[in-house]
């Protein structure tokens, strides 16, 4: 909430704030804190900014990702991957992701991802966010160590003081860390004797790997059914299992000579055979988990005050604030079925005008309130507690009451109806969403808006 009249004012304060991470979250929140008047310190390990979107064709030395030792890699893209959100909505409010004049660039409305990086790399020269970011440098651990200070131990991952660790205080901490590196997989009942190969699409990048091979994909999302006709076009067969399907797609699909889709596995065995729930069997090769990823803050010590309890990170307000913890530690980009950049955009700014005390907080027990009220409303409707992020149909409310609680406008009807003319369209052209699009007046509102808002801002 803005400050009212029947507060007790509160100094507007400046504080040194610690970011970790350097994604597209990471560099927003970091703009946001420096406008607000914060010190700030990004911290990324990487050796550039755009986490997710820094593509690489190296994959992990566990191709499932379930060995703790692994070697890891930050990005989960895929080498054909394109948007799925049309630029003019995945963009930032103030910093429109529209076309450049420029033969480098990529003009498509669904651009590839090379294009989106390029995006964020003109966003952070735009205001000028690499003078605040400390490359290749791991945060290792975070704490509380005294009244509202926290310690971040952080490492050097390259160059002469390689291996070297550092300890810094800090007023106030915002996690930015992504998530979509640490994979989930599906528990499939035999899997140990099963003799086949095991991938998840988190080490995906291209389809030569499925060549001739019999391959079972799991999951229902937007990833799986990218690569899942791309995998088509090279394998001998792909079976598709996934928890939901829409009625009636079961079997063959028809555009495919080498599709089927089934409802779950129920079990493999040692034999190499896969059998689904509806009783049909295949021999396969490889199973491939198009199964989403884990919160993991592998850093984060907080005694217990925030856990990650089967894909729940809690308890935090408004997804972004430990009641008890709160302003000092917050989370930028938990909620997921989002339109990102936007969110992550107001969600820092509120961050920002709290610490600074130009926003209030509730108490902490009204806080408190508001989580179980929250948790217990998603009892209520029978949601799993890995649904706890999932924004879905409060996409529009979540993100008006951020913008109500920083005085901005409110969510933009066109981007809302662009993304969900996108979804409407994915459903019923998976592999041609892309090259289609009708709804040419969102396009014309975007650009006014994006007129106005540019305007405003010379002026
Ligand atoms: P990330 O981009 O993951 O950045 C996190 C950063 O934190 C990384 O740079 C990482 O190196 C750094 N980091 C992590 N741990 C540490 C540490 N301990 N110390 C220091 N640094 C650390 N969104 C869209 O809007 N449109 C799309 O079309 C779209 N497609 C997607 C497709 C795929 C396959 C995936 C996986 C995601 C897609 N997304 C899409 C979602 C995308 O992840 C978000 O848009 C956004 O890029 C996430 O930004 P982030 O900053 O939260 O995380």
């Amino acid at each position: 909430m803005l400050r009212s009249p029947g507060h007790a004012p509160q100094p507007i304060v400046s504080r040194h704030v610690a970011v970790i991470g350097a994604g597209a979250a990471g560099l927003v929140t970091a703009r946001e804190l420096s406008r607000e008047g914060h010190s700030v310190v990004v911290f990324e390990r990487g050796d550039q900014v755009g986490g997710t979107w820094v593509y690489t064709p190296n994959v992990e030395s566990d191709p499932i990702g379930l060995e703790p030792t692994r070697t890891t890699v930050h990005s989960s893209l895929y080498d054909s991957l394109r948007t799925n959100i049309p630029r003019e909505a995945m963009g930032f409010r103030d910093y429109p992701f529209v076309p450049k004049d420029d033969p480098d660039r990529d003009p498509r409305r669904f651009p590839g991802h090379r294009e989106v990086l390029m995006y964020l790399q003109d966003f952070t020269r735009e205001f000028r966010i690499d003078e605040l970011v400390r490359f290749e440098t791991e945060v290792v651990r975070v704490r509380l160590v005294e009244e509202e200070k926290w310690k971040i131990k952080s490492k050097q991952r390259s160059g002469k003081e390689m291996g070297l660790e550092l300890d810094e205080i800090f007023d106030a901490v915002v996690v930015c860390n992504g998530h979509f590196t640490e994979p989930r997989v599906a528990y499939i009942p035999g899997i140990n004797e099963w003799p086949g190969k095991q991938m998840h699409s988190h080490n995906y990048r291209d389809p030569e790997p499925f060549r001739d091979k019999v391959v079972v994909l799991i999951g229902n999302s937007v990833s799986a059914f990218d690569i899942s006709w791309e995998v088509a076009g090279v394998a001998k067969e792909i079976h598709i299992a996934a928890r939901t399907v829409i009625d009636g797609t079961f079997g063959k699909q028809p555009a495919y000579d080498n599709m089927w889709r089934h409802p779950m596995i129920k079990d493999v065995c040692e034999d190499g055979s896969v059998n689904f729930l509806d009783g049909s069997i295949v021999i396969a090769d490889i199973i491939l988990h198009c199964t989403g990823y884990k919160y993991h803050f592998p850093f984060l010590e907080t005694n217990g005050i925030v856990t990650v309890d089967d894909n729940r990170v809690g308890p935090l307000y408004k997804h972004i604030f430990p009641p008890a913890l709160a302003p000092q530690l917050s989370f930028v980009g938990l909620p997921w079925k989002a339109i990102p950049f936007p969110m992550f955009e107001l969600q820092s700014k509120w961050i920002g005008g709290v610490l600074s005390n130009r926003f209030t907080l509730p108490s902490q027990q009204e806080r408190m309130g508001d989580v179980e009220a929250f948790y217990s409303s998603l009892e209520t409707f029978g949601t799993p507690k890995r649904y706890t992020h999932c924004l879905g149909d409060n996409l529009v409310e979540y993100n008006n009451w951020l913008a109500s609680q920083c005085g901005c406008p409110a969510f933009e009807d066109w981007r809302m109806q662009m993304f969900l003319v996108t979804i409407k369209s994915k459903l019923a052209h998976l592999e041609s969403y892309r090259e289609e699009w009708e709804a040419q007046h969102l396009v014309l509102q975007a650009y006014e808006n994006f007129i106005k808002h540019t305007s405003e801002q010379v002026s």
